[in-house]
């Protein structure tokens, strides 16, 4: 009797360990819509998504948070269809949520973006990018004998008009369009 007993014992105990790893094989057996999701770019659980970025703007954004050098996940997706604005540009970025600063130069480059704060692979908040009036230290300007360009002063623009973009030098008054942008 008493080894009767410890066998059921033995056996309820496989029986549990079996359901403790079946959320594993859940995800080993994901859906294939899901994994296609997947495959097309990673989801991430915790970061930002700046989504609605002009294709051409793409690279200008993954330099403005600095990626490069960046340890973190990061996915760069360009020439997605947009009904939006045509062709689009997704950059996500595992781990990191941006400061005002950094979604204020995002703004400059494209001003139609979106972005996400992700945690739990779901949108916590979502925020559409506002062009600042005064742009500070994030273009540089385009005029060789301005003195940003000479002495170690920082640039600072006015934002004359928000589309298309056209911004004014506080030091020497250049006036400068979207094609004239460098970003530091
Ligand atoms: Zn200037």
């Amino acid at each position: 009797m008493a080894k009767r007993k410890a066998r059921k014992k033995i056996m309820r105990k496989t029986r549990r360990s079996k359901a403790e790893i079946r959320p594993k094989k859940a995800v080993l057996h994901a859906p294939k819509e899901e994994l296609k999701k997947e495959l097309k770019i990673s989801a991430i659980e915790e970061g930002t998504v700046i989504d609605h970025i002009p294709t051409d703007a793409t690279f200008k954004v993954v330099d403005i948070l600095n990626l490069q050098n960046y340890n973190g996940v990061v996915s760069i997706a360009t020439n997605l269809q947009s009904k939006r604005i045509g062709k689009k540009g997704i950059v996500k970025v595992g781990g990191k949520s941006l400061t005002q600063e950094e979604v204020n130069k995002i703004a400059i480059v494209a001003s139609d973006a979106t972005v996400n704060f992700i945690k739990n692979y779901d949108v916590k908040e979502k925020i559409k990018v506002k062009t600042p009036d005064v742009i500070d230290s994030v273009v540089k300007c385009s005029n060789p004998v301005c003195i940003t360009n000479n002495e170690q002063v920082a640039t600072k623009f006015y934002v004359v008009k928000k589309d298309p973009l056209k911004i004014k030098c506080h030091y020497c008054e250049r006036s400068m369009g979207k094609e004239d942008l460098h970003i530091i």
